[in-house]
């Protein structure tokens, strides 16, 4: 300890405190309640991806520093899953660069791109990290916020446009989108893509559910719009991907200028992580096209056994488009204060989940909402959504 009256933790950090995902998941742990509050599945993704991970250990690939862009054959994996899904061409050497998780990719996108005092525009709710990381960047944070629309939390175009100011230097997108399950659509994207061009600003877009898209709901890159590879730094995640969240293997694709701007803060973060890791996602990403398929139609199953029971329970429920979480309203409960709700919900019902309030500015406007997490056994879920229905009687 310090003797001096100075807090020890700075300013810019300050107002952050733990992460909701730390608290929520140490609460289930503590009372045993069913955790639906942080985004990990309970079953672990492929065998033969597991697998690859004990080869690569014990034949030695990875287990030293491995090269800081990443090794070679995750980045070749990275640009042709690039290539093969969306038609972006990447340049494996040049355009691709691995991080620790997204959650390094945020931090190290947030830290090269914004200058202290920039404006970054976030979609409100926004994912944790960011608030914290324009923070730590310098940036200060323009929220606009996503509104209840006929089912779904929607994008105000108009409100985007007029919350660019002179001192705007970067979007941060989110898309599909946690914690409400919007996926913005071609429209959306071709809106967002023309200011971006107009007002010549960054774009750092977060797509590490780009394989959770559900019925007609059609995951679009930012960066295949016009005008926006160049300006656009994309990034994906093999812990949603594949079900390996302790991985902690990302990537970012963007053009050489902006990678190696992002690089320049990487190497000071972890310099390189997750050595053999990299080496089983390499393989993982070259999976045929039906595996991606099978694990969306797992999780929509997944989906459609959360959303009916909490609607049953008496939730109101934003059903999601994509992601696996579920933003419900808990008004019709009588209730409208999520975070107290979800401080009570273990032991009112035996089950965790998020109150969505932490990932808004204006937190009011999140107040009522509650965030629920599909990626568990089907068997955890309905034992989930029974005990929720008690909350109704
Ligand atoms: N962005 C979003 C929107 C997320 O939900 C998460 C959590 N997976 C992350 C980034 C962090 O991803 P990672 O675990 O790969 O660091
Ligand atoms: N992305 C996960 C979620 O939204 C949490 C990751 C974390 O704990 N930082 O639940």
């Amino acid at each position: 300890m310090t003797s001096s009256a100075r807090p020890l933790l700075n300013r810019r950090l300050a107002e952050f405190g733990t992460t909701i995902f730390a608290e929520m998941s140490a609460l289930a742990a503590a009372t045993g309640a069913i955790n639906l509050g942080q985004g990990f599945p309970d079953t672990d993704g492929p065998e033969e991806i597991r697998e690859a991970a004990v080869r690569a250990l014990r034949e030695g690939r990875g287990n030293q520093y491995p090269p800081g862009p990443g090794v070679p054959e995750l980045r070749t994996a990275v640009a042709a899953h690039q290539l093969r899904r969306y038609g972006l061409s990447y340049d494996p050497d040049t355009e691709v660069l691995v991080t620790a998780g997204a959650t390094e990719a945020i931090a190290a996108a947030l830290l090269a791109l914004v200058e202290p005092g920039d404006e970054v525009i976030a979609l409100e709710p926004y994912y944790d990290s960011y608030a914290a990381c324009i923070a730590m960047a310098g940036g200060r944070r323009v929220p606009v916020t996503l509104r209840p629309h006929a089912g779904a939390f929607r994008l105000d175009l108009d409100e985007l446009r007029a919350a660019v100011t002179d001192r705007t230097r970067l979007l941060l997108l989110n898309t599909p989108h946690n914690p409400t399950g919007t996926v913005l659509t071609r429209e959306e994207l071709t809106a967002i893509a023309a200011l971006a061009v107009e007002r010549d600003l960054l774009v750092v877009t977060d797509e590490v559910y780009e394989h959770l898209v559900f019925d007609d709901a059609e995951h679009i890159p930012l960066a295949t719009l016009p005008g926006m590879r160049e300006r656009t730094v994309t990034i994906g995640s093999a812990g949603k991907t594949f079900s390996f969240t302790g991985w902690k293997v990302g990537w970012i694709t963007a053009s050489p200028a902006l990678v190696t701007a992002v690089r320049s803060a990487k190497q000071f973060l972890t310099y390189v992580a997750s050595g053999p890791f990299q080496y089983a996602v390499a393989e993982a990403l070259a999976l045929p096209e039906s595996h991606f398929a099978a694990f969306r139609k797992d999780m929509r199953a997944r989906r459609e056994v959360l959303a009916a029971g909490l609607a049953q329970a008496g939730f109101g429920v934003f059903k999601p488009a994509g992601t696996y979480f579920v933003t419900t309203d808990i008004r019709p409960l009588g209730e409208t204060d999520g975070f107290a709700f979800c401080r009570a919900l273990p032991e009112r019902a035996g089950v965790v989940a998020i109150p969505n309030a932490v990932f808004y500015d204006h937190r009011a406007e999140g107040a009522p909402y509650v965030r629920f997490a599909f990626c568990k056994r089907k068997g955890v879920l309905d034992e989930a959504v029974a005990r929720l229905k008690r909350l109704a009687v």
